[in-house]
């Protein structure tokens, strides 16, 4: 549904986005997960057809955005970070006006009341949209990005400025347009993205540092399977003992968390299981095992691992071959 090949973006001399590929199939929630002045907004402005690019290709279903871009606008609805509402117009006189400017085919009022419903603000119809609520201000961005029914949305951060019970109704939109729309989410928040989305592509600097499931990318980057034990022990003694333990790489004392206890990092070598071993021998040393968890990373670990990595650290991680920054050409400020 959107094929994206080479897109790079300059701003004068900042090169904000740097060779960027990826591809959305039909029916995909994808979320551009980075942190702030990453690149998201201006990748989507380029794939909105908003913004030009420097170099590249953006394909949607098939169309080329800058050779067709009426045809490849006409496939999506887009909520930009800040939407752009008449706020001295009336909620259902600016949809209707949108309506317009999209020039859309379908029957006016079976179609502006269907995308008011869907949205949930048919109840605010008649008001001025500036004496709305930010959450409700919210909605008729995404029900002006809604009209005309594209496949695909494209939504920048949309619960940025919310409180949390509108946060949960935006997300609640989200999955439910999620059902029959391609829709692709930034944020800078995890909780969001793992909230509502299938797949999560991570975004730093300008460049696309990962691009996999939220289960996946954990899976990979705590591979090694460490463990965190909460052991009632002598430190030292404990550290020299978990050490000689087969399958056991390294042990590192994290200190002493709960009086009389000290917790150990204890990571295995690669596909060694030491859980069984490391609990026997804590038992067979006659020592108090207060807690014994595996320190399976969280999407939020991986986030911020990934994007304080430089590239032979990520290259490391993930095992890709994340592309090396290119400063011949001269593009870093
Ligand atoms: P994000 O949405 O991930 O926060 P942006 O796409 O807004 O990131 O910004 C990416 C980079 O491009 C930043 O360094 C930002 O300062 C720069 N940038 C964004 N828009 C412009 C612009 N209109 N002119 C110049 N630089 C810009
Ligand atoms: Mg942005």
């Amino acid at each position: 549904m959107i094929n994206v090949t080479g897109l790079s973006k300059r701003y004068g001399t900042n090169l904000a986005v740097k060779d960027v590929n990826f591809n959305i199939e039909k029916g995909e929630i994808i979320g551009f997960l980075g942190p702030n002045g990453a690149g998201k907004s201006t990748i989507m402005n380029i794939l909105t057809g908003y913004l030009s690019m420097t170099q590249g290709q953006v394909l949607i279903d098939g169309y080329d955005i800058t050779e067709y871009p009426e045809e490849a606008k006409k496939r999506i609805g887009y909520l930009p970070e800040i939407p752009p509402l008449y706020t001295d117009m009336k909620v259902r006189e600016f949809i209707n006006f949108i309506y317009d400017l999209k020039k859309v085919k379908f029957p006016k009022k079976a179609h502006v009341d269907e995308v008011l419903k869907l949205v949930k603000i048919d109840n605010v119809q008649n008001r001025l949209i500036k004496n709305l609520s930010k959450g409700y201000r919210q909605r008729v961005g995404f029900a002006s990005a809604l009209v005309g029914n594209p496949d695909v949305l494209i939504l920048d951060e949309p619960t940025v400025g919310l409180d949390p019970k509108q946060i949960i109704e935006i997300r609640n939109l989200i999955s439910k347009l999620g059902k029959n729309h391609t829709i692709i989410l930034s944020s800078h928040i995890l909780s969001e993205i793992q909230a509502v989305c299938q797949r999560v592509i991570i975004i730093n600097r300008g460049k696309i540092i990962a691009d996999d499931t939220a289960k996946n990318l954990s899976a990979k980057l705590s591979s090694e399977r460490s463990i965190v034990a909460r052991i009632m022990c002598d430190e030292s003694t404990m550290l020299e003992t978990l050490k000689t333990i087969n399958g056991v790489k390294s042990v590192t004392s994290l200190g002493s968390m709960e009086k009389g206890s000290f917790d150990f990092l204890i990571e295995p070598d690669d596909d060694a299981d030491i859980r069984a071993d490391v609990f026997d021998r804590v038992v067979s040393m006659g020592k108090k095992m207060l807690s014994f968890k595996d320190n399976t990373m969280s999407l939020e670990q991986v986030f911020l691992r990934l994007t304080e990595a430089d590239d032979d650290e990520l290259e490391r991680l993930l095992g890709t071959t994340a592309d090396k920054e290119t400063k011949s050409e001269g593009d870093e400020e």
